[in-house]
């Protein structure tokens, strides 16, 4: 069967005016995401459901009342700016000269699959937890833009991420949400003879179904499975309820159906993907699924792991041997003993895929099994390429360290998702219309020069403004509900004002990020944020997975110091921390400081979002950071050194810390303004900022490398592949 004969179609629930009836469609792609104006369309017709629905368009036209629909199709500006949008919208869908097109146009019968267990696309579709969620959300947007043929696969988490909420004594409660694909741009697939659309995987013996869940992001579709159907018993169902259990036997469930049940969904949907990228290791089965099929077709096993050596691709992002995901052998056996039979392998030999000598044992490991079956594995900074190389020299023994096969491609983010729409509009009057079109191209980026120092520093002023405004909203809500503790009003930001210079601190509360570097000395700190001639602000958020103690015990810390009467209310936590609040932080602040440990960083992507925005990096010399550094271009934190006592680490980093908060940021910030009340040399520093980093840092710089360094010569090897059919095939 071919996708053509299942029922695909845009359920068309709203009854819309027919003048506006296209916002359906729109509501239903994605494409909105990184489209500030067509947001801007639902906003206008009723802002107050608006910001209920959570910017969610579908939920939006479901709950909006027909008044204010009619009352937009008699508002001639709306109608302009609506008929602007539609156009824009079906000219992007039915290009049919994109990037990819022009420049490889005997590929474009090629496909990439791209697995990925979470998706972080939109603050409205909760099924992302950090960054590696929003970094695959970024990738497939990129794809579209360029016009790479590209499908994306992972869950639909029915409870989606956790929604936080900080009591008063600084402790971290959970509440799980629930998903109604009603309400979301998200289509259920549907069998051509009626019910789900459904593709099934045997778990330890019992057959696990799950449906298939379809967004369409731009051009680019993002196939989702869910467990949640009738046919499965009640254990099953909420399989795929939530994202990092630290159940074993739910997660390796999850990673099965993620890469066995993945690719078995896209060959029922008819694709035959010639490239398979493994976003982290949790869909590393897939390579299993691909030698039982090569082996089913008569190839030789060794034959069938060669063929998907040469078309597989791994990405890996932990840097800590702890962080990757492994599976006890006796719970292989449990879940691949049929395999073993059926690849006629013996156990030794399946186990020997993934084999992980740690000191208490044997495990089969997921980035094992990628590394060994991918031909181009790849790090996601220099400096992580490195410590990657190290970490799995044990692989390749006989190899030197730098010869280890595993190559690195830097993060990059989304510049149209992640860019204010203030800057958007600067920027077409600067650099031209069509300056998207060139964002990683360094040349364009020289002419940001021409922008005189007030526009900037008003888009400046505006984006801080929004954040402060949107803080204080929030605590007011809070507030009233009678639920807050007038403390916690304070802790949740109404003391801010937008004059003073603010700093964000925003990221998983993990250990190694050190969220109370700042916090050493806390006498100093106070000190530094309450001087009257020169105020300071910093902005924490983030959530400490709700399984881990000591994140929860950090945040606490920090909610202490935020506590203390004696900060003014100039240190604020946000709860909740997700990508509505990340997108008003990195546009909002003026400095955006990140404190990893060295080297555990593999690379951050919040300081790329925040240099998007002309918000100046204050960072350790890890990850991104490493290399977007020039010492022009924001500020470093402690030295690029190796320490092996993390306590002394700690000590310099947070006096280096402190010193350049004191003597350099602090005074530029204030100092250095004329008549005009315009602080010239912190601008100076934005616009270096802005020119060296956007360009470098966007999706569109990386996603092009991932093509030229892995995409590519997949796609050529499939190429050959296919005119020199195998000996096994022949024999069979
Ligand atoms: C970008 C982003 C992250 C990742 O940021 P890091 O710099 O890697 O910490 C995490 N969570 C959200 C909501 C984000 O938008």
């Amino acid at each position: 069967m071919d996708m053509s004969s299942f029922v695909r179609e845009t359920p068309n629930h709203f009854s819309l005016p027919r003048r506006i009836a296209r916002l359906g469609d729109l509501a239903y792609n994605l494409w909105w995401a990184w489209n500030p104006e067509a947001l801007r369309l639902f906003a206008r017709i009723d802002r107050t459901l608006w910001e209920q629905v959570y910017h969610n368009p579908v939920a939006f036209l479901r709950r909006v009342e027909r008044r204010h629909l009619n009352a937009a199709t008699n508002d001639r500006y709306f109608l302009e700016s609506y008929d602007a949008v539609i156009y824009a919208f079906d000219q992007y869908m039915n290009e049919e000269n994109t990037w990819f097109k022009r420049n490889y146009p005997q590929l474009t019968n090629q496909q990439i699959a791209y697995f990925s267990f979470e998706f972080g696309l939109h603050e409205s579709l909760p099924v992302y937890a950090g960054g590696l969620g929003v970094l695959a959300g970024d990738h497939l947007k990129e794809a579209s833009d360029l016009g790479l043929p590209l499908a994306g696969v992972g869950f639909y988490y029915t409870q989606g991420y956790f929604s936080q909420r900080i009591t008063e004594d600084g402790w971290q409660e959970t509440r799980n949400l629930y998903l109604n694909y009603e309400e979301l741009p998200v289509v259920p697939l549907v069998h051509p003879e009626g019910g789900p659309l459904m593709v099934s995987v045997t778990l330890a013996g019992r057959k696990v179904f799950a449906r298939i869940l379809q967004i369409q992001v731009g051009r680019v579709p993002l196939f989702l499975l869910d467990t949640d159907v009738e046919s499965n018993t009640l254990a099953d169902r909420s399989l795929t309820a939530r994202l990092y259990t630290s159940d074993q036997e739910v997660r390796i469930s999850q990673e099965i159906l993620l890469g066995i049940g993945g690719l078995r969904a896209l060959r029922l949907l008819g694709y035959s993907p010639t490239v398979w990228h493994m976003n982290e290791g949790h869909s590393a089965f897939l390579t299993i699924q691909r030698l039982r099929e090569y082996v089913a077709q008569g190839f030789s096993l060794e034959e069938a792991k060669e063929r998907i050596r040469k078309t597989n691709i791994f990405t890996t992002h932990t840097p800590v041997p702890a962080g990757n995901d492994e599976f006890p052998l006796w719970m292989m056996d449990k879940y691949f003993s049929h395999v073993y039979n059926e690849l006629k392998m013996d156990r030794d030999l399946f186990i020997d895929l993934g084999r992980n000598m740690q000191e208490w044992g044997e495990t089969f490991s997921m980035p094992v099994l990628a590394l060994r079956l991918s031909e181009k594995c790849n790090a996601v900074s220099e400096l992580h390429g490195r410590v990657s190389r190290r970490m799995w020299h044990k692989l390749w023994a006989d190899k030197k360290e730098n010869d280890i096969p595993i190559f690195h491609i830097t993060n990059g983010v989304h510049v149209g998702t992640w860019m204010a729409r203030r800057w958007r509009l600067l920027f077409e009057r600067y650099l031209g219309m069509d300056w998207m079109d060139n964002l990683d191209d360094p040349e364009m980026w020289m002419m940001i020069d021409s922008i005189p120092d007030a526009e900037i520093w008003a888009v400046r002023r505006h984006l801080k403004n929004k954040l402060v405004h949107y803080a204080i909203e929030r605590a007011r809500r809070h507030w009233v509900t009678g639920e807050a503790h007038p403390v916690q009003v304070v802790a949740g930001g109404v003391l801010l004002e937008p004059y003073s210079l603010t700093i964000g601190f925003a990221r998983r509360f993990a250990t190694y990020k050190r969220a109370n570097l700042i916090m050493r000395d806390v006498d100093r700190l106070i000190r530094i944020i309450t001087n009257a001639d020169m105020p300071v602000q910093i902005i924490f958020a983030g959530k400490a997975h709700p399984a881990d103690e000591p994140g929860k015990l950090l945040i606490q810390q920090v909610y202490r110091a935020v506590k203390d009467s004696r900060a003014g209310g100039r240190l604020v936590f946000l709860e909740d921390y997700d990508m509505n609040l990340a997108r008003l932080l990195v546009q909002g602040v003026d400095v955006w400081m990140n404190t990893p440990r060295r080297p555990n960083e593999a690379s951050g992507t919040s300081g790329m979002k925040a240099a998007m925005n002309g918000v100046l990096n204050f960072s350790v010399l890890d990850g991104w950071w490493r290399e977007g550094f020039n010492g022009k271009n924001g500020w470093a934190i402690g030295e690029e050194k190796d320490y092996t006592d993390p306590n002394e680490q700690d000590e310099r980093d947070a006096q280096s810390l402190y010193a350049t908060l004191e003597n350099e940021i602090i005074p530029l910030y204030y100092g250095s303004r004329a008549g005009d009340d315009i602080p010239h040399a912190w601008i100076e520093r934005i616009k270096e900022s802005m020119r060296t980093l956007i360009p470098q840092f966007s999706t569109r710089r990386m996603l092009k490398e991932y093509l030229q360094q892995a995409y590519l010569p997949a796609m050529e090897a499939a190429v050959q592949m296919e005119a020199l059919p195998g000996e096994g095939k022949r024999s069979n």
